[in-house]
């Protein structure tokens, strides 16, 4: 019996192997090294990307680092020991990756920083993200829509500023896209920030970790809202948003008569947009993961087969050897108003997932 199927299971892989094409996945390798797992947006632009190469014909090698410098350093000397064509790397540290590629030039691997630019390094050949600036912008206009609508009579409006993680070279375009809308509300009195804390040296969060950001908002309150009230928050990730409202909600807040300051956030990840379908958080902003895959997909095939890669900005990523010619999408900010349209209608998101 056994026989029988060892000898019918041959007979099929003959023919899948007959009927197959020769290599489905033979246009070339692609090494892809991601941050974390620990945050749902990586994981979409993982599979995202791994989806689109193979469909494209590409081999694909994806590894997640855990937000672990060393062990991502490993991932890529790995993968350029392996023989990758291309290197698509999200770094934990933008700055502490400039041997590793070296080593990647020397074989003559073609490297793309996704999402977040590389530092310090001139072999960086394309950068695909969005326009983090913008981000910024749109984080604080929300901030501010919110107030205005949460807070109409109070005045000033007392707000407290959170920032991402310092070797994270998004974070500084986050938090100077935001301050182009606070920083004149600040001058003119119309918002306080009653802790004094400003600058990424100070607001920042390294690994924008929201236990860290948890941990500054208890702070923040118990030194500077005994007898005040906090009306907002900029936040620039969800999962700093999640602790801040841990904390919020520890003292008391979105309770009785303490409304829930207004909580800003980034990636519309489930957890965060639950929370805005409960009023909790405020907003957030939504970058379609599987766009940038579409972008990085279409970057690595150009620098593959000789051509240009598509890019629309030539002038603001300066990693601090050179400009590095740049694809930027635009991100969308969501509020419990546009969520269904933004989230649902495209099909990021099932229904199903919020009931
Ligand atoms: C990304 C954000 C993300 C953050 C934390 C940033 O580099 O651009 O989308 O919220 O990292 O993972």
């Amino acid at each position: 019996m056994k026989r029988i199927k060892g000898a019918l299971a041959a007979t099929a892989l003959t023919a899948v192997m007959l009927t197959a094409p020769a290599h489905a996945q033979d246009k070339g390798y692609v090494g892809i090294a991601m941050p974390t797992q620990s945050s749902a947006r990586w994981i979409s632009d993982g599979n995202s990307m791994v989806e689109q190469f193979q469909e494209a014909g590409y081999e694909t090698d994806l590894q997640y680092a855990e937000d672990d410098i060393p062990n991502q350093l490993s991932q890529i000397e790995n993968m350029i020991t392996k023989g990758v064509d291309v290197l698509v790397i999200a770094s934990i540290d933008g700055t502490t990756l400039s041997n590793a590629l070296a080593n990647a030039d020397a074989a003559g691997i073609e490297v793309i920083a996704y999402d977040r630019l590389i530092r310090d390094s001139e072999h960086v050949d394309y950068y695909a993200t969005f326009d983090n600036f913008q981000v910024g912008v749109q984080q604080a206009e929300s901030l501010v829509a919110g107030l205005e609508e949460r807070f109409p009579d109070a005045s000033p409006w007392n707000v407290e500023l959170f920032g991402g993680s310092p070797d994270d070279n998004n974070a500084y375009f986050f938090y100077d896209g935001a301050m182009s809308v606070l920083q004149p509300m600040i001058d003119s009195g119309d918002i306080v920030i009653k802790s004094g804390q400003m600058g990424m040296d100070t607001v920042g969060t390294l690994r924008w970790d929201g236990s860290v950001a948890q941990a500054r908002m208890d702070n923040l309150l118990s030194a500077n809202y005994t007898d005040d009230q906090v009306h907002g928050v900029l936040s620039p990730y969800d999962g700093l948003s999640i602790g801040i409202l841990s904390s919020l909600k520890g003292v008391g807040y979105g309770s009785g008569d303490m409304e829930m300051p207004i909580v800003t956030g980034q990636d519309a990840e489930v957890q965060s947009v639950k929370s805005i379908l409960a009023g909790e958080q405020y907003s957030t902003i939504f970058k379609d993961t599987r766009e940038l895959a579409r972008v990085t997909v279409g970057m690595v095939e150009a620098v593959l087969n000789d051509g240009e890669p598509e890019i629309n900005d030539t002038e603001t990523y300066d990693n601090g050897v050179k400009v590095v010619p740049s694809y930027l999408l635009e991100p969308v900010p969501v509020t419990e108003e546009n969520w269904e349209e933004v989230l649902i209608d495209s099909g990021y998101y099932e229904a199903g997932e919020f009931e």
